[in-house]
């Protein structure tokens, strides 16, 4: 899922979790309330393919976001190749026009892959001089089972909000093919961090944290939460039934079990250490378990945050990476996050096998002290970050460490402070004081430790 999908659907949902006095588990679990007509008009859009296109398109095999185009050197990582569903058999470069696959850059090359079911898969590719591999075809095999995931979600919105059954049906067409696919996509991803090229793993644990069986770059991003979500909104819908009748099988069942927890399973053969991106985790986690009644989920995905929240910030309250953009990140997300658990309860009798604990209607805001108190430096932290030069001091540091002269830093311009390098949210404050030729004597302070000022 692209960042801008991923933040239509944050910021668009409403969440509202349904307080359960006891574990009886009722769909949906978060309340969809009222979704906009934009997600129908997002719905629509998929009912340009079949059922079989669309089972189609949700390929068995791995899928490369990050594939390079070989016929020039604009754009970075995986944003030069696009996809677009009116021509849904080949990528374009968006820089020098070069459609994919074609006779000039011929895969003339195939890569054999143990599937984790066993069977070889082939990959074909074109080789450049360099030794990057092009797997044109799971790169149009990943923007395709992305998009279509995205629609379940859509499909499932549109279809609370019309009641039209023609969108449930879709929706659950696509999560069946999904459910199906999943225990057959390879573990895979990137070789590092820098030169990012395709990477193939081993179907057995540890896997590389760089990398994913549903998408292509890290674990954090595997759980797809439309599709969860998906599953939540139409689980009382009557189709997962019907499609069932049709196929032969129990498609609700298939893919609460292959394909969400599946999921999270990968996910939990990963390390717990904690990241900024241990909140976007553990979210994931409580919203799956929640969804599918699996509370072992939930309280990995609390613990951690639990972790993250005592242990992992300075005494003041700010994130312990020093940055604003990741202060906001990790803070935001951990609140974000334990709202996804308010009301839960575990089922009677249970309790959490690692710590012996059990949730009853919990409420994290009312039971996690240091919540509370993280959340109120927070704030303070906002308030007087308002001061745009002392948000470029700040931006500057973090880049450079004490001892260095924030003017001479800035005459240097925007690479001062790693633009290239750090969050648009970052840059700001380099580009006021730029703009504001704050590089004036004034304006000659020694970088030193932030709690010096
Ligand atoms: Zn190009």
């Amino acid at each position: 899922m692209g960042l801008s999908q991923f933040a239509a659907i944050s910021c668009s949902l409403i969440i509202i979790v349904a307080a359960l006095p006891t574990y009886v588990q009722q769909h949906p679990v978060y309340d969809p309330g009222t979704p906009s007509t934009t997600y129908v008009r997002y719905a629509d859009e998929c009912f340009q393919f079949s059922e079989e296109q669309v089972r189609e398109m949700i390929t068995e095999k791995a899928g490369f976001h990050e594939i390079q185009c070989p016929n020039c050197t604009m754009g970075h990582q995986g944003a030069q190749l696009v996809w677009d569903p009116t021509h849904p058999n080949q990528v374009k470069c968006k820089y020098c026009g070069m459609v994919y696959p074609n006779d000039k850059y011929p895969t003339d090359k195939v890569y054999e892959h143990q599937a984790p079911t066993g069977e070889i898969q082939q990959y074909p590719y074109y080789e450049r001089k360099d030794g990057f591999h092009h797997f044109f075809q799971a790169k149009i095999d990943f923007h395709a089972r992305y998009w279509l995931a995205d629609k379940a979600y859509y499909c499932a919105l549109a279809y609370w909000l019309t009641k039209d059954v023609k969108y449930a049906r879709r929706a659950v067409v696509i999560l069946h093919r999904m459910a199906e696919v999943y225990p057959h996509l390879p573990i895979h991803g990137l070789s590092d961090y820098s030169f990012r090229r395709p990477m193939w793993a081993d179907n057995e644990p540890p896997h590389p944290y760089l990398s994913q069986k549903l998408g292509s770059t890290w674990f954090y991003s595997e759980i797809h939460t439309g599709m969860v979500r998906a599953y939540d909104i139409l689980h009382d819908s009557g189709e997962f039934e019907k499609l069932s009748e049709e196929v032969g099988v129990d498609v609700k069942q298939m893919v609460r079990k292959d394909l969400i927890e599946g999921l999270v399973e990968f996910t939990l053969t990963q390390q717990r250490w904690i990241s900024n991106m241990t909140p976007s985790w553990s979210s994931k986690l409580i919203v799956a378990g929640r969804v599918v009644g699996k509370p072992d989920y939930v309280h990995e995905g609390v613990n951690m945050l639990r972790k993250t929240l005592n242990e992992q910030f300075f005494a003041d309250g700010v994130w312990k990476e020093g940055a604003i953009s990741y202060h906001s990140q990790t803070a935001g997300g951990l609140r974000s996050a334990f709202s996804l658990a308010v009301g839960h309860s575990d089922p009677e009798g249970y309790t959490f096998h690692q710590t012996g604990e059990r949730l009853d209607d919990y409420d994290p805001f009312a039971v996690e002290t240091f919540l509370q108190m993280r959340l109120s430096c927070r704030r303070s932290w906002w308030a007087w970050s308002q001061s745009p030069i002392l948000m470029a001091y700040i931006a500057v540091y973090t880049t450079h460490g004490p001892g260095q002269k924030l003017s001479q830093l800035l005459r240097q311009g925007p690479h001062c402070c790693g633009a290239w390098a750090m969050p648009a949210w970052n840059r700001r404050p380099a580009r006021w004081l730029l703009k504001h030729n704050c590089t004036s004597p004034a304006h000659t302070a020694t970088l030193m430790p932030i709690r010096s000022i």
